[in-house]
């Protein structure tokens, strides 16, 4: 990548430069000629890895004359996907899928998450904007609006509509996005000439990869079963939509219920199928295969979610969208974000030690196989770039690790609110003074301590005092002081970049390793922790060379390491740094 921007720059000629007029125009002549070779040599010879790949009838070569870029980049964000689910299972994977990736393309072993929380909408954000949300803004799936101590979801613009689902009272839009995104990038560079789609089963996770300005971002209704959007991106549904929609391909794809793809008893990697430390769907006896998921959808079309179909739903309208507005096909780069959610739901549900989730990735690398695939078919192996990373990871369950006498507890935040306002009640007459400890913030009530005058400083004293008396609790941070919490420096660097002043509280709060905010069936993530933040990252296709590396990187990176790839700009909140030894 270094070359091929230096090969630009043309030497300075010294300070004091005597010559004759005769020497320096031989020394000017050859400075020429050597700047002419250095910058043609490297654009064709390290710029154009699609030339040794056949082309496709529905890909033309690009011409050594344009700017060389893929014909198409899909960022994949596997939902709650922990870096060591690459290799946990990997005895059971095709050589298609996961594998595929890491033998074709280049691996980041060792890629970290620099914010908190460790949620989805702030990872998918930071993925494709490669900032952070003390300045990107999405500090959480929802916020405390520090202005007004309203809760603020982080797609939520009551200024929209929703188009082909229904999904009230709340209707979304990249609003409360305030950096652009890689996304937005590339509409930029090439003045609106590409085609940018989000897809996913969640909102946030369609609409926030996608930017501020793509051709259209879609995510799953679940009153309707089907793929909506709305007003911020157009007034209907394209007709490639409403045809995906028509087919019902929810109600075919839960039709034969969920049993393990393979016998249950070479789930080897898994604990039995019962434990109590699992969730169940609503209505079933225990959580145990086969589960009924036909009647689960059709009591609430939300049960697709926690199930492998999900996913295959989700890649299924992926290649509906490549069909239906042609990404890849023409001589302008498309950029496709895909979001497979149902990773992220089944972990919740299930936790990470269970054959659901073994299956539910053992299906999904069968899925990114075919997709791949179809992928080659139709864009054209060696002609598209693909990324995939996750959005954050997961802990394991909380009693699952306690059965194995491995330290683990959970923080409950809102028993931990009750006993702080009890306190403080008591010792102010007010009640109610915390508002809520969203993302493991203690919200203050501002506008009720604004009006009866209490100092929000005396206000803090007691409460740090209180939390940090609370089982489970390592750090008790005042947001206005972060230093005086004697944080090592990585957490530290987390805390600082994942505060956004105007959407977060005043104290943070960060569990001790293994305890969590959340509940002891199934799992949560949200912490520090390297189970929540250590991440997969590979990339694989057009311009990425084959290969690994350990050298630590982070989610920041990824965005300028594609926009480097694509020669246009990084985002405008980015801070990540380009990850060279990925690209050609
Ligand atoms: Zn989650």
């Amino acid at each position: 990548m270094r070359s091929f921007f230096t090969a630009f720059s043309l030497p300075s000629p010294p300070a004091k430069f005597k010559l004759t007029f005769m020497r320096g125009r031989v020394i000017v002549s050859l400075l020429l000629s050597l700047y002419l070779i250095q910058s043609s040599a490297p654009t064709q010879a390290q710029r154009a890895p699609t030339q040794a790949q056949p082309a496709t009838k529905s890909s033309p070569q690009t011409s050594s004359a344009t700017l060389p870029r893929p014909k198409l980049v899909i960022g994949i964000v596997v939902d709650q996907m922990r870096w060591d689910f690459l290799y946990r299972y990997s005895d059971c994977y095709g050589t298609g899928g996961f594998r595929r990736l890491l033998n074709e393309g280049f691996t980041c072993e060792d890629t970290y998450i620099s914010h908190l929380p460790s949620y989805t909408a702030v990872g998918h954000t930071t993925i494709f904007s490669g900032s952070v949300p003390s300045i990107d803004g999405i500090a959480g799936n929802d916020w405390i609006d520090q202005a007004t101590g309203k809760n603020i979801y982080c797609v939520s613009d009551d200024d929209v509509q929703p188009v082909g689902g229904t999904s009230p009272p709340i209707y979304m839009s990249p609003k409360n996005l305030l950096s652009s995104t890689i996304t937005d990038e590339l509409m930029l560079a090439t003045n609106f000439r590409s085609r940018v789609v989000g897809v996913s089963l969640k909102d946030r996770a369609s609409i926030l990869p996608a930017g501020h300005t793509p051709t259209g971002a879609f995510w799953f209704d679940d009153v309707k079963g089907v793929f909506s959007t709305s007003t911020w991106y157009m007034k209907e549904l394209p007709a490639w939509v409403t045809r995906f929609n028509d087919r019902n391909e929810p109600e075919k794809l839960v039709a034969g219920g969920w049993n393990t793809m393979y016998p249950i008893g070479t789930y080897h990697q898994s604990t039995a199928d019962s434990t109590p430390w699992e969730g169940a769907f609503k209505g079933e006896s225990a959580p145990v295969f086969p589960h009924d998921i036909a009647k689960y959808y059709k009591e609430d079309h939300d049960n697709i979610r926690s199930s492998p179909f999900g996913n295959t739903l989700t890649l299924d309208f992926a290649k509906a969208a490549v069909e239906g507005y042609s990404l890849g096909q023409r001589d302008v780069t498309d950029f496709l974000t895909i979001n497979c959610a149902s990773t992220d739901y089944v972990g919740h549900r299930f936790g990470p030690n269970s054959i659901e989730v073994e299956d539910v990735y053992l299906r999904l690398d069968k899925d990114l196989a075919d997709f791949f695939s179809y992928l080659d078919g139709k864009v054209g192996k060696g002609n598209y770039t693909v990324f995939l990373t996750a959005d954050h990871g997961a802990s394991h369950a909380v009693n699952f690790l306690k059965a194995h006498q491995i330290p683990a507890g959970i923080s409950g935040i809102r028993n931990i609110i009750k006993g702080l306002n009890d306190t403080l009640s008591s010792i102010y007459k007010i009640n109610d003074l915390v508002l809520s400890g969203t993302n493991y913030y203690i919200n203050f009530n501002l506008a009720k301590i604004r009006q009866t005058g209490l100092s929000l400083d005396s206000l803090k004293g007691v409460s740090l005092t209180y939390l940090q008396r609370q089982t489970g609790l390592q750090y008790v941070i005042d947001m206005a002081n972060p230093d005086a919490a004697l944080l090592p420096r990585p957490i530290r660097e987390m805390v600082i970049n994942g505060f956004n002043r105007k959407r977060s509280g005043q104290i943070l709060l960060l569990p001790e390793p293994g305890w969590f905010d959340g509940f002891d069936k199934g799992t949560t993530h949200g912490t520090w922790n390297p189970q929540d933040t250590h991440i997969p990252l590979v990339f694989m296709g057009w311009g990425i060379k084959h290969g690994q590396s350990y050298r630590t990187v982070h989610m920041t990176d990824i965005a300028p390491t594609v926009s480097a790839l694509l020669h246009i700009q990084a985002p405008n909140g980015n801070i990540g740094e380009v990850i060279q030894e990925v690209l050609k």
